[in-house]
């Protein structure tokens, strides 16, 4: 009987709960405004497929040696994105000719040396001080015993070639006068394959304030298509973007519905689930700060951490569209009128 009481009770409790909730989510829904769609479909289709295929048959060749943090094949990439940044007339965070924060060896593991994140920067125009972050790690596994090189043109050849397009079209935007309002950072981070150490680092010691940064949008792995999506490719994972603001949870559906139709898949994002992608990447040291993330990620494929990761397993036609993807939900967070809320500031989940 007591069982029953409480059972019925806390039937009560759900069935009075959960309509208000779900009143509150669709408020937020409704209010997610979208700006600039004309300007958006302008700029992100200067992202294409054979630039992006360029670029990454560059990043990914022998002369980067796999570019393992710390060794002349990660200098030698760090200077082919600095010479593309300055090529593209995109600054640095710091000004003048510095694109490298400098991780010094004592604070990755043994054996490693000094290595160097990259950041590029375009100032926003109304609001310059608060900052988006779009991120991929430049660094990879190195070269074998054997010498086999591991080229990592999927992981995470695919984010850096990405942020390389999304910079320019933001660029080209604003030369057209149609800038970010908000500044945008594109951090390239050394040492994620040795335990996330670029994003540790540069998360304890950031160029711009932590409470200024608006949001981070990760991109680790996005050119290939894993066995669970064989039979439709038009997908990607996203991970963590419910957790700290449902707002921009919701903008980033929003974006998608319009544009895009990718199928989101969230299989990775369940709290508890095994693969714990969540924390596996350099985004999650934004979240431990506070920050709301976005992790974009195709799945792990037969080729992962392995020399065969090459870049004709490429598909850039899903590339192109996924970083289109990212590059939108960037514009929204970066020109909508209200900085993103955290769900905790957010009056209208209160
Ligand atoms: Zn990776």
């Amino acid at each position: 009987m007591k069982i029953i009481c409480i059972l019925s009770m806390l039937a009560l409790v759900g069935t009075c709960a959960t309509p208000k909730y779900t009143t509150k989510i669709q408020n937020l829904k409704d209010s997610i405004q979208l700006v600039d769609s004309v300007a958006v479909i302008k700029y992100a289709s200067t992202i294409t497929a054979s630039e992006l295929k360029t670029h990454l048959y560059t990043f990914s060749s022998d002369k980067f040696e796999g570019r393992k943090a710390g060794e002349k094949g990660h200098v030698l990439a760090a200077n082919f994105l600095k010479a593309y940044y300055q090529n593209e007339s995109i600054e640095s965070a710091y000004g003048g000719n510095n694109y490298f924060q400098t991780i010094p060896a004592e604070f990755l593991s043994n054996k490693a040396k000094d290595t160097d994140n990259v950041l590029a920067f375009i100032e926003g125009s109304e609001k310059p001080d608060e900052i988006v972050v779009i991120s991929a790690h430049l660094d990879h596994l190195g070269i074998e015993d054997d010498g086999q090189i591991n080229y990592g043109a999927d992981d995470d050849g695919s984010g850096t070639v990405a942020l390389m397009e999304m910079a320019q079209a933001f660029k080209m935007a604003k030369n057209d006068g149609h800038g970010p309002k908000r500044s945008i950072l594109f951090l390239h981070f050394t040492a994620e394959e040795l335990g996330k150490k670029g994003s540790e680092y540069y998360t304890n010691n950031p160029v711009f304030p932590i409470e200024n940064t608006v949001a981070n949008l990760n991109i680790d792995m996005i050119g290939r298509v894993d066995d669970l999506h064989k039979e439709n490719k038009n997908y990607i994972y996203l991970i963590g973007s419910d957790r700290l603001s449902k707002e921009l949870h919701y903008i980033s559906e929003k974006i998608n519905d319009k544009y895009f139709s990718i199928n989101l898949d969230y299989k990775y994002n369940v709290k508890g689930e095994s693969n714990h992608y969540y924390s596996r990447s350099d985004h999650y040291n934004f979240a431990k700060k506070g920050v709301p993330v976005i992790f974009y990620f195709n799945g792990e494929h037969d080729d992962y951490h392995k020399p065969t990761d090459t870049p004709d397993k490429i598909d850039y036609p899903l590339l192109q569209k996924r970083t289109q993807l990212v590059f939108a939900t960037a514009w929204q967070i970066a020109n909508q009128e209200q900085r993103i809320a955290l769900d905790k500031d957010n009056e209208l989940l209160k």
